[in-house]
C-alpha cells in the first residue's frame, strides 16, 4: 500500500485531482510542485492512513512509519538537512488537510524537530539565535497545546507576564535570552499540567503530531463545521509533512495570505495581508494587525505594503497568481512566506468569496475566456444568492457611529450584543437577533457565528478567522475595529467614553466597516449588473419556467422584480384573514342555511374580485394559478366570546346557537378533514363566488391592460376523478355565465393540485378526456405530509430525532424525499401525461425553491416550479444548473 506521496519543486507523486486521498492542501501542493512553483519539499500521508488510524483505535499503523522516515530522509536530502540532527536540523510542519477546505478547524504544528540540542544547531546555522529560540518557543507552545492538551492560555499568561515585568510591548522585541527564560517556563508548565516532560526525541514529536492532526478531525469545532457544511464524517483528513521555511528570520522575511481577486467585491486586484518577521499562524490568529499587500491597499490601512517593502518578492507573487488562475481557472486563496527575500508558496485553494464577488468573478472569468458561460453559471451556489437580497444600511439616515473597522464580510445587521458563542446560540433559539462581539474569533466560535446575524471583532484583519468564516457563511462582519475595548468577562464593550453591555442593540455594516449604536435604518437590496448578467445567462440555459407563490400585490410585485414568470399558487384564503373581511368570512361559515351563506358571500365577492384584479394587472398577461378555498373552515372560526358575539349579531343569530354551530365544525384532525374540494362539493356557492370573482377580475384586468389573460383555476385536495368533475361543472357554469354577462370570452384552464397519494396514482383518471384536468400542480408540502403520514405542524421534534438516528438524512419538507414523495410526483406526471399529452405540470410546495429538489424536478421533466418571491432568483439559477 502506498501511504505517502512526495512532492518537491519540479515533481510530485500526486496532483490536484487527488484531493480525496491527499486532502485539498496536499493535492494542490503536489500540483504546484509539478508546475515548478517554489514549494518547500514534503510529502502527504493519505486519508487511508487516517481511516486505518481510527480503525485501530487511534493508533498509527506500524507499517507506514518506515515509509514516513524514508520520505523524511528524501526531503532532508533536498534541503541539505537531517531530521533530529544537531548540526543541520531539518524542521517540518505537520499540516492537516481534508478533501473539503475547513479553514482553521483542524490542527497544524510548525517548527517540529526542535529540541534543546537542535535549537542550538539552528542558531549556529542561521547565525540568528533570537530567531532559533523564537521558533522553539512557538513549537513548544503549539505542541503543548495541540498534542499534549495543555491549555494555550497557560503559555499566553507566561508570555504576557514576562512582557509586563520586563517592559516589552511586541513579541518581536524579545531577544534570545528572553526566549530562553520563557522556554524554561513553558517546559515547566507542560511538565506540571501534562505530567511528563516535553519530548526531546524528534521521532516521538513527529508521531505525536501526526496522531494529533488525525485526532483533530473529531475536535468539536471541526465537527460543527462539518455539520454546517454537510461534510461527511468518514472523509477523514490527510497529513502533510513539509520542510519549514521561515518568515520570522528578521525584517527581510515575512508571511502572508492573499487572494488573487478581491473576495468581497470580486474586483480583479490582489488582495491580502502580511506580517514582517512572523510565522503563518500570526496572520490568521489576528494577534498582530497585519499590513496590506499592495500600495493601493495601503491607502486605507496602516503599515507599509509588501509591494513597497519587498518589491522583488511581490512581483514574483503577482506572476505566480496569474499562473495559478490560468491553471485553476478560478480565484485562488494563497498562503506564502518570504524567507530572507526568497518567496515560498505554502498553499493554494479556490478562495471563499461573497455572493457579490462570486458573481463578478464568474462573469469576469468567462469574459477573460478562462471558463465558459455554462461553467460561470455552475460556479454560483444558488442558495448563496440569498445574501444579495439582504438589506443595506440607509446612508442618508442619521446614525450614531461608534467605531470603524474593516469591511470584512458585506451586508448589514442589527441585533443585541453577545460576547459568548453559547449565549449567541441560546438567544438565537429564542428567536433573537444577536451580534457576536469578540476581541478576535477563534475556530471555537463557529457555532456562535452561525447563530449570530452579524460578527464584530476588535482585532484581526480581512483574512482573520472571523472574516474568512463570516464570508463563507454569508454573515455580515466588521473585523479589526481597533478602538473598541472588549471585556468578555465583564460583559462590556467600550467605545471611547461609552460603555455597551450585552443585550444592547448595535448595528454593523460589513460593506463599509462601520459600527453604530442602536438599530439602523435599512434599505432594500440593490441588485447589481453582474447579478442581472448571470440571471440572463441562467434564463438562457434553463428549460423549466419559474413562477412564484404569491397572494398579495406586494409579493407579486417583488416576485416579478426577481423574474417570476407567473404565479404558480395564489392561496385565496390568505385574503380572507385581512381586516374588515374576517367577519364576512365567519358569517359565511357559521350561517345555518344557504341563504345566510349567500348574504355573506355577496359581501366577499367585491373584495375578492378587487384582490384578483390587482394580481392580474401586476402579472400583465403572465399565467396565474388561483386555488379555490382550501383550509379547514375551523381555522376561521370565532374563538373568543367577543368575536362570537359579533358574528351572531351580524347573522341575527342567537349566541348559543352560534356556539353550537362552531362546536359542530370542530374536528379532531382538521388537516385531513373538511377542507379542499370537500368544501366546494358541500357548499358550491362558495366556489361560485370565487370563480365569479376570478373571471370578472380577469376580464376587467384584460380591458385595463390590454394584455390577454388566461386564468388557471385550481381545485385542491382532489383524490377522486368524480370530485374534480363535480367542481369543474360548477366552475364552467359560472365562468360561462360571467363571460355571457360581460360579453367577453376568455380562455381558461381548470386543473388540480396533486397532494394526496391517491391522486398521484390515479393521475390518468384525473387528467383523462377533454373534461379532465388541464394542469397538475404538485402540492409537495401536503403530499409529503400525506405520503409520510407526518403532520407538518408537528414534525420538527420528530424530524430532529430522525436526523439524529439517521432514519433520514435531510428534512423532507425542505428537500423532497426523492425515493418516496418524488416517486409519486414522477408517477403522477407520467400517468397524467399518458392520458393527456399536453397536460401542464408544475410544483408549488416549498421544494420549488430548493436547488436539490429543483434538480430532481428537472430530471422528471416538470414544466415549471413555483416558489416564494425571495427564492425566485435561486430557482432560476438552480433550474439552469439542473439543465446544463
Ligand atoms: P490551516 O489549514 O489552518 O490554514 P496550515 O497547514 O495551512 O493550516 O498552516 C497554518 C499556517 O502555517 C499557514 O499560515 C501556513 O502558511 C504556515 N505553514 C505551514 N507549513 C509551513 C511551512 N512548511 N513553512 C512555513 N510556514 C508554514
Ligand atoms: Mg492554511
Ligand atoms: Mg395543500
Amino acid at each position: 500500500k502506498k501511504w505517502v506521496y512526495a512532492f518537491a519543486p519540479g515533481s510530485a507523486e500526486g496532483g490536484a485531482d487527488m484531493a480525496e486521498l491527499l486532502g485539498g492542501k496536499g493535492a494542490n501542493l503536489a500540483e504546484m510542485a509539478t508546475l515548478g512553483l517554489p514549494v518547500p519539499p514534503g510529502f502527504t500521508i493519505t486519508t487511508e492512513v487516517c481511516d486505518a488510524f481510527f480503525a485501530a483505535g487511534n493508533k498509527l499503523p506500524e507499517a507506514f512509519k518506515a515509509d514516513v522516515m524514508q520520505a523524511l530522509d528524501n526531503v532532508g536530502d533536498t534541503v541539505d538537512a537531517r531530521f533530529g540532527d544537531d548540526k543541520r536540523p531539518l524542521l517540518v510542519s505537520v499540516r492537516s488537510g481534508s478533501r473539503a477546505s475547513m479553514p482553521g478547524m483542524m490542527d497544524t504544528i510548525l517548527n517540529l524537530g526542535l529540541n534543546d540540542k537542535t535549537v542550538e544547531g539552528l542558531a549556529a546555522l542561521t547565525g540568528d539565535s533570537r530567531f532559533a529560540f523564537d521558533s522553539y518557543r512557538r513549537f513548544i507552545q503549539m505542541y503543548g497545546d495541540v498534542v499534549l492538551g495543555v491549555d494555550h492560555g497557560a503559555f499566553e499568561d507566561i508570555l504576557e507576564n514576562f512582557k509586563n515585568l520586563n517592559g516589552f510591548a511586541a513579541d518581536t522585541d524579545l531577544d534570545e535570552e528572553s526566549w530562553r527564560e520563557i522556554i524554561a517556563d513553558y517546559k515547566a508548565a507542560i511538565e506540571r499540567e501534562h505530567g511528563q516532560p516535553f519530548p526531546q526525541d524528534t521521532s516521538e514529536q513527529l508521531w505525536g503530531a501526526i496522531a494529533a492532526v488525525f485526532n483533530s478531525w473529531y475536535n468539536p469545532r471541526a465537527e460543527t463545521y462539518r455539520r454546517l457544511h454537510d461534510i461527511p464524517d468518514d472523509w477523514g483528513t490527510a497529513v502533510t509533512v513539509q520542510a519549514m521555511v521561515f518568515g520570522n528570520l528578521g525584517d527581510n522575511s515575512a508571511t502572508g495570505v492573499a487572494f488573487t481577486r478581491n473576495p468581497s467585491t470580486g474586483e480583479r486586484e490582489i488582495f491580502g495581508e502580511y506580517l514582517p518577521n512572523a510565522q503563518g499562524e500570526d496572520v490568521v490568529a489576528g494577534i498582530r494587525t497585519p499590513q496590506p499587500l499592495t500600495r493601493k491597499g495601503a491607502r486605507d490601512a496602516p503599515g507599509t505594503s509588501l509591494e513597497a517593502a519587498m518589491p522583488g518578492a511581490f512581483n514574483e507573487l503577482r506572476q505566480i497568481f496569474d499562473q495559478l488562475e490560468r491553471h485553476y481557472h478560478d480565484m485562488q486563496d494563497v498562503e506564502f512566506t518570504v524567507q530572507l527575500g526568497k518567496l515560498w508558496i505554502l498553499q493554494t485553494r479556490s478562495g471563499k468569496r461573497t455572493t457579490e464577488a462570486a458573481l463578478k468573478i464568474a462573469v469576469d472569468l468567462a469574459a477573460e475566456g478562462l471558463i465558459s458561460q455554462d461553467e460561470a453559471i455552475l460556479r454560483i451556489e444558488p442558495t448563496q444568492l440569498d445574501q444579495l437580497l439582504h438589506p443595506a444600511i440607509d446612508p442618508s439616515a442619521d446614525h450614531d457611529l461608534i467605531a470603524k473597522g474593516l469591511p470584512a464580510s458585506p451586508g448589514a445587521a442589527s441585533g443585541e450584543i453577545v460576547f459568548h458563542s453559547e449565549m449567541a446560540e441560546a438567544l438565537k433559539a429564542k428567536g433573537k437577533d444577536v451580534i457576536l462581539v469578540r476581541s478576535e474569533t477563534s475556530p471555537e466560535d463557529v457555532q456562535g457565528m452561525h447563530a449570530a446575524v452579524g460578527i464584530l471583532t476588535a482585532r484581526g484583519g480581512m483574512t482573520s478567522h472571523a472574516a474568512v468564516v463570516a464570508r463563507g457563511m454569508g454573515r455580515p462582519c466588521v473585523s479589526g475595529a481597533g478602538t473598541l475595548r472588549i471585556d468578555t468577562s465583564a460583559g462590556t464593550m467600550r467605545a471611547g467614553a461609552r460603555i455597551f453591555k450585552s443585550g444592547d442593540i448595535i448595528s454593523i455594516d460589513g460593506s463599509t466597516g462601520r459600527v453604530y449604536a442602536g438599530k439602523a435604518k435599512m434599505l432594500p437590496p440593490q441588485l447589481s449588473g453582474t447579478f442581472a448578467t448571470v440571471m440572463e445567462w441562467a434564463d438562457g440555459a434553463r428549460r423549466m419556467k419559474v413562477r412564484t407563490n404569491a397572494d398579495t400585490p406586494r409579493d407579486a410585485r417583488q416576485a416579478r422584480e426577481f423574474g417570476a414568470e407567473g404565479i404558480g399558487l395564489c392561496r385565496t384564503e390568505h385574503m380572507f384573514f385581512e381586516e374588515g373581511r374576517i367577519l364576512a368570512v365567519r358569517e359565511m361559515i357559521c350561517a345555518e342555511d344557504e341563504e345566510g351563506r349567500q348574504q355573506a358571500l355577496d359581501k366577499l365577492l367585491p373584495v375578492q374580485r378587487a384582490d384578483f384584479e390587482e394580481l392580474f394587472e401586476i402579472m400583465a398577461g403572465l399565467p396565474i394559478t388561483i386555488r379555490l378555498l382550501d383550509p379547514p373552515l375551523h381555522e376561521f372560526l370565532p374563538h373568543e366570546d367577543r368575536e362570537a358575539a359579533q358574528v351572531a349579531a351580524a347573522l341575527g343569530m342567537d349566541l348559543m346557537r352560534l356556539k353550537a354551530r362552531v362546536a359542530e365544525l370542530e374536528e379532531f384532525n382538521p388537516m385531513l378533514g373538511f377542507r379542499g374540494c370537500r368544501l366546494g362539493i358541500k357548499y358550491p356557492e362558495i366556489t361560485r363566488m370565487q370563480v365569479r370573482a376570478i373571471f370578472e377580475a380577469a376580464i376587467n384586468a384584460q380591458r385595463k391592460t390590454g394584455q390577454a389573460v388566461r386564468p388557471e383555476v385550481m381545485i385542491p385536495f382532489v383524490a377522486y376523478r368524480r370530485e374534480f368533475d363535480v367542481l369543474r361543472r360548477v366552475i364552467t357554469e359560472t365562468a360561462d355565465a360571467v363571460q355571457r354577462d360581460m360579453g367577453v370570452e376568455i380562455p381558461y384552464d381548470v386543473g388540480t393540485m396533486i397532494e394526496l397519494p391517491r391522486a398521484a396514482l390515479r393521475a390518468a383518471d384525473i387528467a383523462g378526456g377533454p373534461a379532465g384536468a388541464d394542469f397538475f400542480s404538485f402540492g409537495t408540502n401536503d403530499l409529503t405530509q400525506t405520503a409520510l403520514g407526518l403532520s407538518r405542524d408537528d414534525a420538527a421534534p420528530i424530524l430532529s430525532n430522525y436526523l439524529e438516528h439517521e432514519v433520514i438524512s435531510t428534512d423532507p419538507f425542505v428537500t423532497i424525499d426523492q425515493r418516496g414523495v418524488g416517486e409519486l410526483v414522477k408517477i403522477g406526471t407520467e400517468r397524467g401525461r399518458a392520458a393527456k399529452p399536453d397536460l401542464k405540470t408544475g410544483i408549488c410546495g416549498e421544494h420549488g425553491g430548493d436547488p436539490k429538489s429543483i434538480a430532481f424536478f428537472e430530471s422528471i421533466g416538470l414544466d415549471y416550479v413555483s416558489c416564494s418571491p425571495f427564492r425566485v432568483p435561486i430557482a432560476r439559477l438552480a433550474a439552469a444548473q439542473a439543465a446544463i
